[in-house]
């Protein structure tokens, strides 16, 4: 069985990576406390496919692999591989409340879509495609965690990446020999890098300009690699009592900054380099979004849900559900839900086979609608339970053992909702401030915003390719034509 437990997860961690947090090295990362509540989280995901109550839905005996793994890296080739495949992204999602946006399944799926595209690769070579679909089935049969880094550093935007004062700083080749690339300069944002197995690269967005070609490589490389330094934020990892902190208590996924010092990148493992036009076609041409959309927009099905869950909650706890004005503020975030639920299910019903792979992509329009709303719903939902919860959300006890101490009937009374107790309902706050003031919830909402990259480039992606547009137009003209 290739699909790994938790167990294999944690010891496949233990290795000389250079990790960087707060000006000094980790020397094990599953036991750093910053990152142990993460990696113990993202081990009860793997251990969860070998759960018989999920591992029918998270894994599938893969022929090509010739063995069971993780259900994103099998491609989909039926409408009910497609159902399957969101049944698998939910049920992670669920064990995180959807707030673990890396879980492993994102960049499976990602790395299955662009193996699926082979001739996309062999444009540039067949060794390079050769070595592509050889590191999926390798990435599969060991089941191992991926992160990614696409983002140059803030520059200076009016220049392109070579124009640059230090136009070191943006990742590029620098080298190349028998072994593979040499490569040097910075990339971001890295989420769960340091407790990742493996870190894939290409650079976004695709606008790349003659002059930029030693920046233009896509390529793959163990966490552990010479050279690749993980330079860390500041964690948002709340510990303590896991009811005073519900979600930053578990869920809190690193975000870093790697940097390349003249790191080695073998040829089996690079996949494009210096390539301006194929890259800017890459992120349209192999068909990866459809395939990260499908289980971006389930997770965020399921946090949506969650916030949505809190919010109708907490107006019960006020004895206000039935106000007409909260009502109709409920009855919308349903709406929000229920739309970014119906667009997985939108895409498969629309799924088409792609006669050159014969796999059965989902809708991508279907799809890009949730990424565009994500961004405007999420925020939506925060300001919601803010509106809710009002100044119950801050004057809240230090720590959910104060109705142990003393003062604990004295909390009980003035903490008591309409129908709750003064302990459910500071539990209730507590997750609501979790979702909307913490530093934990402040980061959820700029990743919600910003983790599809830049919201208005979609919203012009969108425009250029709507798939139904001479639908539309035509039968406009039609219209017209007849009057
Ligand atoms: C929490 C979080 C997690 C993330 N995780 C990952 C990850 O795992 N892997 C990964 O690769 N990326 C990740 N990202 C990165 C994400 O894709 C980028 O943040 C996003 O694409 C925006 O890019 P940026 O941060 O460089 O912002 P910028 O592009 O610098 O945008 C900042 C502002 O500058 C404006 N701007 C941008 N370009 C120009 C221009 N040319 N002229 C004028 N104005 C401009 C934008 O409109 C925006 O208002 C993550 C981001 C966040 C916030």
């Amino acid at each position: 069985m290739a699909a790994r437990d938790g167990k294999a997860f944690i010891d496949g961690l233990k290795d000389a990576r250079e990790v960087w947090y707060n000006g000094e090295r980790v020397d094990d990362v599953t036991t750093f406390r910053e990152f142990e509540p993460s990696v113990k989280t993202l081990a009860s995901l793997y251990d969860m496919q070998h759960d018989p109550d999920h591992r029918d839905v998270l894994t599938v005996e893969s022929p090509e692999i010739g063995e069971v793994v993780s259900r994103s890296f099998q491609a989909p080739r039926t409408r009910g591989d497609l159902r399957l495949h969101r049944e698998a992204y939910i049920k992670w999602a669920e064990a995180t409340c959807g707030m673990m946006g890396r879980s492993p399944d994102f960049l499976n799926a990602m790395m299955t879509a662009l193996a699926a595209k082979r001739s996309f690769f062999a444009e540039f070579s067949e060794e390079r495609a050769d070595a592509l679909v050889n590191y999926h089935r390798y990435l599969a049969k060991n089941d191992l965690f991926m992160t990614h880094a696409l983002i140059d550093p803030q520059l200076d935007k009016s220049k392109l990446r070579h124009q640059q004062r230090d136009p070191d700083i943006p990742l590029r080749v620098v080298d190349k020999n028998t072994d593979g690339l040499i490569v040097r300069g910075v990339k971001r944002i890295a989420t769960a890098a340091p407790y990742a197995d493996e870190l894939f690269v290409w650079p976004f967005p695709p606008t790349f300009q003659p002059g930029e070609e030693p920046y233009a490589n896509v390529f793959a490389i163990p966490m552990n690699t010479p050279g690749l330094k993980t330079i860390c934020r500041a964690s948002y990892a709340n510990h303590g009592n896991r009811a005073d902190f519900p979600l930053s208590s578990r869920f809190d996924e690193m975000d870093a900054t790697v940097v390349f010092d003249n790191v080695l990148v073998p040829w089996d493992r690079v996949f494009l380099h210096e390539d301006i036009h194929l890259l800017n076609r890459m992120y349209k041409d192999t068909r990866m979004r459809e395939m990260t959309a499908h289980q971006t927009n389930a997770r965020l099905e399921v946090k949506l849900g969650f916030l949505y869950a809190v919010a109708v909650k907490m107006a019960e706890a006020a004895g206000i559900e039935n106000r007409p004005d909260i009502m109709e503020k409920l009855g919308e975030a349903a709406v929000q839900v229920e739309v970014i639920r119906s667009t997985t299910r939108s895409a498969e019903e629309q799924a088409t086979v792609d006669p050159e792979n014969g796999v059965l992509y989902p809708d991508l329009i279907a799809l890009q609608a949730g990424r565009a709303l994500g961004p405007v719903y999420y925020p939506a939902l925060l300001d919601l339970i803010k509106l809710l919860g009002g100044g119950g959300l801050v004057q809240l006890p230090v720590t959910m053992d104060e109705f142990e101490s003393p003062i604990g009937a004295d909390l009980e009374k003035f903490l008591r909702g309409a129908d709750m107790s003064g302990l459910d309902k500071t539990k209730l706050m507590k997750l609501a401030w979790d979702l909307c003031g913490s530093e934990f919830g402040a980061r959820h909402e700029l990743y919600e915003k910003n983790y599809a990259g830049e919201r208005r480039a979609l919203m012009m992606g969108i425009h250029r390719e709507y798939s139904r547009k001479q639908h539309f137009a035509d039968h406009l003209d039609n219209f017209l034509g007849q009057s």
